[in-house]
């Protein structure tokens, strides 16, 4: 047994933010990350450059210096991995949590390697590990994706791009300017309102002069080896196809809150939680990080999320 005053689940830059607070408030603790560091932003596509400025990704005003005013996904790894490396943060890698059990003096974490006893512990999970999924036959074929990592592969191929939001976007984009023959199948009717306002008048033109092909009010029926069948109102046709780039969105491990006994409240299924403190009504158990917004995944980013480990670490200052 590892005996700890705080263990926290996921070393994404929340989880990082909340072990820099432990750190500086002199708390015993540990960060333990089923993946690489910064697992999510490791597997966001290569090319993908942040919304934010870096200094609104900065934890603990430690400077975050990018090339231009929004810094790359390599620069943001560069980034997060200089500040653990740097503070001596006590991060363990690739080792995943599978069951917290409450006792009486606080938590037992388990894991495959090892079983942890702590007072406290903060859930910064996140939300990047299971996609949303179309829910229709052919989906587990090799051509149907749901990480979109890099567009060249994609080169001189029919590439269907399912969503209207910022990822799907950014992919048809990619896509289009490598070569391929994109077509955008969009369940609602127009480009999502929050894709970025310096990029939403790019794809809208491309649409209008038809270089990207867009289906809206249109999902996918089914995927096969060498084509779509795709559904708009009463009308189904079939197109052909080589990929599917399925940007459909994400889903934090509610199950595994649940099993936790946090409640879930209403559709968005929102984990309860005190926003000032940041605790659930399990005493010890915080949330930190974009896992505080259930299914409403957009609620919660870097930039809005970065002070919640020192919510969480002033309430448990105070409650010692
Ligand atoms: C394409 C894209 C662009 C974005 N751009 C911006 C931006 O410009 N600005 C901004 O503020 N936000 C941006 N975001 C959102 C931002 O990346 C997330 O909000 C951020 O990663 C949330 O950090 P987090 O630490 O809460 O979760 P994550 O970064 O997802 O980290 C969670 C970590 O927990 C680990 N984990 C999960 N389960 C377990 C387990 N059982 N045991 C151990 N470890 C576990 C995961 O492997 C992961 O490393 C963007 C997101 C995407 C997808």
């Amino acid at each position: 047994m590892k005996d700890t005053d705080l263990l926290i689940v996921g070393a994404g830059p929340i989880g990082i933010s909340c072990a820099l607070a432990a750190q500086k408030a002199g708390l015993d603790y540990r960060v333990i990350e089923k993946g690489c560091l910064t697992n999510s932003l490791f597997r966001y596509p290569l090319e993908m450059q942040f919304f934010s400025s870096s200094e609104k990704l900065e934890l603990e005003q430690i400077p975050f210096v990018s090339t231009a005013a929004k810094p790359s996904r390599s620069e943001a790894l560069e980034y997060y991995r200089r500040v653990v490396s740097a503070h001596q943060l006590k991060v363990q890698l690739y080792e995943q949590v599978t069951r917290i059990t409450p006792t009486d003096s606080g938590f037992e974490v388990c894991t495959p390697l090892d079983t942890y006893q702590a007072k406290s512990v903060v859930l910064a999970t996140g939300f990047f590990d299971l996609p949303e999924n179309l829910d229709v036959p052919g989906e587990t074929l090799d051509k149907v994706t749901h990480y979109f990592d890099q567009a060249h592969p994609y080169s001189m191929q029919k590439v269907a791009v399912v969503g209207a939001s910022n990822s799907a976007i950014d992919a048809a984009l990619a896509c289009y300017r490598k070569g391929a023959e994109v077509t955008l199948v969009v369940r609602g009717p127009e480009i999502g309102q929050r894709v970025k306002y310096w990029v939403r008048p790019d794809i809208i033109n491309r649409i209008a002069e038809g270089s990207i092909k867009a289906h809206f009010n249109t999902q996918i029926k089914a995927i096969y080896p060498k084509t779509i069948e795709l559904t708009r109102a009463d009308q189904t046709w079939i197109e052909d196809n080589d990929y599917v780039i399925a940007m459909t969105g994400y889903r934090p491990d509610l199950d595994f809150l649940a099993r936790l006994g946090i409640p879930l409240e209403g559709p968005m299924k929102k984990p309860v939680h005190d926003s000032n403190t940041m605790m659930t009504p399990i005493k010890g158990l915080y949330l930190a990080g974009v896992i505080c917004g259930g299914l409403e995944t957009h609620r919660w980013f870097i930039e809005n999320s970065r002070a919640h480990g020192t919510q969480i670490v002033a309430h448990i200052l105070e409650n010692r």
